[in-house]
């Protein structure tokens, strides 16, 4: 433990995020990261717990508590609060292949069950995490490690998001030779065409993508499986398959009016966004001095919002169907579960400091859509929503009558979750799916047919970052040892 007193001595700091009413001018990352001494006097608040809760994943009540990779958190904080940096980013790569990403883009359930939290602001582990592998990065220490042996055994992975990402790194050092199929024109799944480069840069994950390559990864892009590449010509040509295709397919809203010109899917938004900026592509829906009603009260929904006022949007609100979170947890939501409690997204803030108020809309339906006479989007119709318990305990929703509203709107943004994979591949591959996810057992990830294997948000369902490194970990080690008999792979679940 590094500083005995340092969680009494030291406040928590946030870091650094770039003026609102500045950033929205560009789509670079809207934080900065922490200068050494206030990352030192961070590292020194832990506390090295007995039982390090933060570091301790898993699933209460639905959501997710500590950290799924189980990062060694405490002795991390404890070698940056020395500045041990390089011992440090040893520490963290023996369980975490991407800390760059979850470092920025984690929701950091670990801080949740921080043992400081229970009376004070948690540490800062996310942004330390951060600063260990940005530092890594900046200093030459991230070099490739081309395995020394290769077993001759080929893998193709399906997907390029972070569990195929994660599982293709954990199946090269084990020597095997790992091809990794991508619809898409880049790698990187979600990371890049799914969060927006203001939250996670793209060149972060290219830098990453290049060092798999350096290290013998080889990546086929622009090439669908079940379509360019049938799933049994895939099959035939490598010894294992695993599925992480994602769980990309959008749940949609049918009601009346629903086929007006202007109602989109956020993904098709977000992603056309990206390749408008990444490939200068001009095919994508452009909000500037549109009214924007974004439906989900997520943080898809509140990407939307941040995308929207760069593009110069008039205005933009969201609609959230449950109601507002407390301030602060409740006793049905005690510490170390998840904190359910109301916060203010980097789009939140970005939204009231250019339009003067929070764009959240909180217990509310949509009712319909209408357009003008040219089809276009005019007018978006809601009701308020109030929410109890009937007497089965279950959570209902009914209208309050009275509280019927107009919105003027030329955009509509769904963000209402997502389905699933998509089915038509599993059926190519005869692959069962429950549910609408592929049957697979999480610790075991192996379908019903022979050599395919499934992890990540196909899965398990449209997840986290952090869970995908989990799974991709996790299916890796599977695939090993029914190639070799045994595995030469960590696992979190067998030590
Ligand atoms: C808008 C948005 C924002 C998010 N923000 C966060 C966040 O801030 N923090 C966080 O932790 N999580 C976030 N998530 C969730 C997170 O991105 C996902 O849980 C994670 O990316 C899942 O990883 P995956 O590899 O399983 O799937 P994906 O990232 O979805 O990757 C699947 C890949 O498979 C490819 N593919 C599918 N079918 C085929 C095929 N037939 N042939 C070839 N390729 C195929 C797809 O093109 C895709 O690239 C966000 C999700 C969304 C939608
Ligand atoms: S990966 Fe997420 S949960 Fe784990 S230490 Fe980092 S921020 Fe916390």
């Amino acid at each position: 433990m590094g500083k005995t007193t340092g969680f009494m001595d030291y406040e928590r700091e946030e870091a650094d995020e770039r003026n609102p009413l500045l950033r929205i001018n560009d789509w670079k990352e809207y934080d900065a990261p922490f200068k050494d001494d206030v990352l030192s006097r961070q590292g020194a608040r832990c506390m090295d717990c007995g039982t390090p809760f933060c570091q301790m994943g898993d699933v209460i009540n639905g959501a997710t508590s500590g950290c799924p990779i189980y990062n060694l958190i405490p002795e991390w904080n404890d070698l940056v609060y020395r500045g041990q940096w390089k011992e440090a980013l040893d520490r963290l790569l023996k369980t975490n292949n991407f800390p760059e990403f979850t470092g920025r883009v984690c929701p950091a359930p670990c801080e949740g069950s921080c043992t400081v939290a229970i009376s004070d602001p948690a540490v800062a582990i996310k942004s330390i995490e951060r600063a260990i592998i940005d530092k890594g990065f900046e200093n030459g220490w991230m070099t490739p490690r081309i395995p020394q042996k290769r077993t001759g055994k080929s893998i193709a992975i399906i997907g390029s998001g972070p569990t195929g990402l994660a599982s293709a790194d954990q199946l090269n050092q084990a020597g095997h030779t790992v091809t990794v199929y991508e619809r898409a024109d880049r790698a990187g799944g979600l990371l890049t065409y799914g969060i927006p480069n203001m939250k996670l840069e793209k060149d972060v994950v290219e830098r990453r993508v290049r060092l798999l390559e350096q290290e013998g990864i080889d990546f086929v892009l622009n090439t669908e499986i079940g379509k360019d590449v049938s799933a049994a010509e895939l099959k035939d040509k490598h010894e294992a398959v695993i599925l992480c295709t994602g769980a990309q397919k959008q749940r949609d809203l049918v009601m009346k009016g629903r086929e007006t010109n202007g109602i989109h899917f956020a993904m098709d938004y977000l992603t056309a966004s990206t390749k408008h900026l990444l490939n200068g592509e001009n095919d994508f829906i452009n909000a500037k001095g549109k009214d924007v009603i974004v439906i989900g009260g997520g943080d898809t929904g509140a990407d939307c919002i941040a995308t929207a006022l760069r593009q110069e949007c008039n205005s933009v609100v969201q609609f959230g169907k449950h109601p507002k979170l407390p301030l602060a947890r409740t006793t049905g939501n005690m510490w170390p579960e998840y904190p359910n409690v109301f916060t203010v997204e980097y789009a939140h803030k970005e939204a009231t400091a250019k339009l003067g108020e929070d764009p959240r809309n909180y217990s509310i339906q949509t009712k319909h859509f209408v357009s003008d006479e040219d089809g276009d989007l005019k007018e978006v119709h809601t009701v308020k929503m109030e929410k109890f318990r009937d007497e089965n305990g279950r959570f209902v929703f009914n209208e309050i009558p009275g509280t019927e509203k107009v919105w003027p709107a030329q955009l509509v943004f769904i963000a209402i979750g997502f389905e699933g994979p998509e089915q038509s591949l599993l059926q190519q591959f005869g692959v069962k799916a429950t549910n609408n996810k592929v049957e697979a057992k999480y610790g075991d990830f192996s379908t019903n047919v022979e050599n395919i294997f499934a992890a990540g948000d196909a899965r398990r369902g449209q997840s986290l970052i952090v869970w995908a490194i989990n799974e991709g970990r996790e299916v890796a080690r599977k695939v090993d040892q029914y190639l070799m008999g045994s595995s030469v792979l960590p696992s979190y679940l067998e030590v």
